[in-house]
């Protein structure tokens, strides 16, 4: 336990804005401070010894559950209701060692007590998709694999012969216990590791992919999510569209109200349409003033709609600045996807489309079907 709370401590001095990690570190102490008891437990009174060790192993399980929220973002947790579960299960604890001795019941409420914490945790961190985060679903695993031998370890062993109240609480237990305890301590710790390591790889996944700006996917991701897009359309055999937009006469709004206000009139733009699409729709930024959506699943018609209803939308719900509205509109530009080409050639015909439709006066959308051409909106 020295060893693990020393390596998480070092991990979390490094890694300070990782969170959890303090909390994890400090579960892991306690499992520390725990097994010192356990060792010292001659030189102090059983009701002392119980006291303190129940109060860490308490401690430790609560510490675990915090870590996780912490880790997942939830928000805080009233300490009322984990001070109260520990006290409750110390106060009963030393109640069953010195008032009415009763192992077995002692033995059983306290592995149940800190399967909870164990069963919590899991539950906090089995979030996300186990394709996606799947150090999460390995820490999860671990801490319900010894969430569920403390919930059987009462049966394993045999209510009545525990029941025994001369029994010693550590040596009454079989070696199993603390063999279990080392086995899931060690795992938890290195999942908690594989999933420091999967944090800073998912936050700079977030900054080679975002557009710091606007939060949607840069041009490289949305060129590598069109590819997807593109495989998956050609397996199943099903249409696929392409919108290039452009905001009309953006330098104008930068050159009128400044540089910071067309940044937001950028974002407010992504809201809009963001609005507009589907799950399965992936919008990205382009560059500059430009952006495109991915349509699976679409045909001329559908990606027609969805396009003029984007138009309207932008034109329905001008920007509210601080000086009032600033009335924005963009050209959309719509290409469908046509069997064996490449994603910068859809992308590039829609990018034509978008075009045309500048040249057909802005706040327009212009749908290019191949091989004739037609307009729509
Ligand atoms: P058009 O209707 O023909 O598209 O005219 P436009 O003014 O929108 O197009 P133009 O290409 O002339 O100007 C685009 C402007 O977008 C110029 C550039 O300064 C501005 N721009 C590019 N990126 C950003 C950005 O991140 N923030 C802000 N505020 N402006 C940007
Ligand atoms: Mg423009
Ligand atoms: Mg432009």
């Amino acid at each position: 336990m020295a060893m693990v709370t020393t390596v998480l401590y070092a991990v979390w001095h490094f890694n300070r804005r990782i969170p959890g990690l303090r909390l994890w570190t400090l579960s892991y102490l306690c499992g520390f401070l725990f097994s010192l008891v356990l060792m010292l437990r001659e030189q102090m009174s059983e009701a002392v010894a119980v006291l303190l060790a129940q109060s860490l192993v308490g401690l430790m399980g609560y510490l675990c559950l915090l870590g996780a929220r912490a880790y997942m973002g939830r928000e805080r947790l009233w300490h009322g209701y984990g001070a109260g579960a520990i006290g409750l299960m110390v106060i009963a604890s030393v109640y069953l060692t010195v008032v009415q001795p009763a192992f077995g019941v002692r033995f059983l409420m306290n592995s149940w007590g800190s399967a909870v914490f164990y069963l919590l945790t899991a539950g906090t961190l089995a979030r996300g998709g186990p394709q996606t985060y799947p150090a999460r679903y390995l820490l999860a695993l671990a801490a319900s694999a010894h969430a569920l031998f403390l919930l059987l370890r009462p049966l394993v062993f045999g209510l009545g012969q525990a029941l025994d109240p001369a029994a010693d609480l550590i040596l009454a237990l079989p070696q199993l216990i603390v063999l279990e305890s080392i086995v899931a301590m060690v795992l938890m710790a290195f999942g908690i590791l594989i999933l420091t390591n999967e944090f800073t790889t998912t936050a700079l996944r977030h900054l080679a992919e975002v557009d710091p700006l606007t939060s949607v996917f840069n041009r490289r991701a949305f060129l590598t999510l069109l590819d997807k897009a593109i495989s998956q359309a050609r397996r199943n055999q099903t249409g696929l569209h392409v919108l290039v937009i452009d905001l009309d006469h953006f330098k104008r709004i930068n050159d009128t109200w400044g540089h910071q206000c067309g940044d937001d009139v950028l974002r407010h733009f992504v809201g809009v349409a963001t609005a507009c699409l589907r799950n399965e729709d992936v919008l990205g930024r382009l560059g500059g003033e430009e952006f495109a959506i991915v349509l699976p699943g679409t045909d001329a018609q559908g990606a027609g709609a969805v396009a003029e209803r984007l138009r309207a939308l932008v034109v329905r719900q001008p920007m509210l600045a601080e000086h009032g509205p600033i009335a924005l509109t963009v050209s959309v530009g719509v290409a469908p996807y046509l069997m064996g080409e490449s994603s910068g050639a859809v992308l590039q015909r829609a990018d034509q489309a978008m075009y045309r439709a500048k040249q057909l006066g802005r706040n327009q959308v212009y749908l290019q079907e191949a091989p004739d051409t037609a307009s729509v909106g």
